[in-house]
């Protein structure tokens, strides 16, 4: 992010900022701030576009997408963590190796005073020697086996430092990655996957499939129950998804009430069966109102099928399932569609 405009435009935007926060009631913290602030200075075009959609689908923004697109487009925060996790190990590594060089002259300079005393005793000395090199050999032993024993602790020092890293650098990767209403891996995650999936395939020369899904009507969903019963049913849909995929398959929060699937080492045909066994378990499904449990209504899904092709690009295989996702809206909404040819 550069911020280079004059005080009166960044002025400008601040006031624009604030009014487009409070028409969109939200919290004004630092991370709706920077959202905003760069949609309606126009500064970043694809934000810009996001928050469009977003907008003309549902014309408000709430926190969760405002923090969905912060996570999208503002990742240098975690960028910046992985970096001080970078210097945190190689300060260690640093800190060892001093460590191990200290020590291990230490070590090295004990085995100098063992060959002279070897190189003595084949000499036939007298026992005042004999004592002396007694004596040196007890003062040199501890010497050194305090060395390695600073060293031994230091290294198991080192190692739960490590581990420490290790764990705080798993919970970071899985922050950066993770969809936070729906515990399913978002968009982002979603392009690194189709990325090494895709070099995978052409490497083995291998197939895989995908599917887009998309609530239907969700719009009257929202309108009639409001948007936290919105969110829940979300969250139940992306569950029953889960269930229904397997290990190897990952199941993304493409964004709003949309999802999608990757599914490795599937063919087309393989992948409508999955599609539609996720069909019809929503279909299925009896949804209740807590705590009085009143029936909510029932919930279907549309979904599109598309298979990968030699020389795709990342965006090809999406939009091929987004055009067949199309195509199940139009022919009447909870079905599976599959690409055309
Ligand atoms: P259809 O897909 O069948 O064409 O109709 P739809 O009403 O679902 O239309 P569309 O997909 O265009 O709109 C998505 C709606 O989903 C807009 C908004 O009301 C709702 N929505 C999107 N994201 C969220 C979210 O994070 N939470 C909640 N509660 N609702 C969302
Ligand atoms: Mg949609
Ligand atoms: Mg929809």
């Amino acid at each position: 992010m550069i911020y280079n405009e004059s005080i009166s435009i960044a002025k400008e935007n601040l006031k624009k900022t604030l009014a487009f926060i409070a028409a969109n009631k939200l919290s004004p913290n630092p991370i709706s701030y920077t959202v905003c602030y760069e949609y309606v200075s126009g500064k970043n075009l694809a934000l810009s576009a996001e928050v469009q959609r977003r907008l003309e689908n549902w014309n408000r923004i709430d926190s969760l997408v405002v923090q969905e697109i912060y996570e999208q487009f503002f990742v240098e925060e975690s960028d910046e963590r992985s970096g001080e996790f970078c210097r945190a190990v190689e300060n260690i590594l640093k800190e060892i190796l001093q460590h191990i060089t200290t020590s291990d002259s230490g070590i090295k300079e004990y085995g100098t005073i063992l060959e002279q005393h070897l190189n003595v005793l084949k000499s036939n000395p007298n026992p005042d020697v004999l004592k002396d090199i007694v004596i040196d050999l007890a003062k040199s032993t501890h010497e050194a086996s305090k060395a390695a024993s600073s060293l031994q602790h230091y290294l198991q020092k080192v190692q739960e430092e490590a581990n420490s890293l290790r764990v705080q650098l798993e919970l970071l990767r899985e922050e950066a990655s993770i969809d936070m209403l729906t515990g399913l891996l978002n968009r982002k995650s979603l392009d690194h996957m189709l990325v090494e999936t895709m070099e995978k395939t052409v490497v083995e020369k291998g197939i895989f499939s995908l599917l887009m899904l998309d609530i239907d009507h969700f719009k009257h969903v929202n309108d009639q129950y409001g948007h936290l019963i919105g969110d829940e049913i979300i969250k139940h849909v992306g569950q029953c998804i889960k269930e229904c995929i397997r290990g190897t398959d990952v199941a993304v929060r493409y964004g709003g009430e949309e999802f999608t699937v990757l599914l490795p080492a599937t063919s087309i045909d393989g992948a409508t069966k999955v599609a539609e066994t996720i069909r019809s378990t929503i279909e299925k499904l009896n949804l209740v109102r807590k705590p009085n449990n009143e029936k909510l209504p029932k919930i279907t899904i549309s979904i599109g099928v598309s298979s990968y092709k030699e020389n795709d690009g990342k965006q090809d295989i999406i939009e091929r399932a987004d055009k067949a996702l199309y195509k199940s809206k139009q022919s009447g909404r909870n079905r599976v569609s599959i690409e055309s040819d």
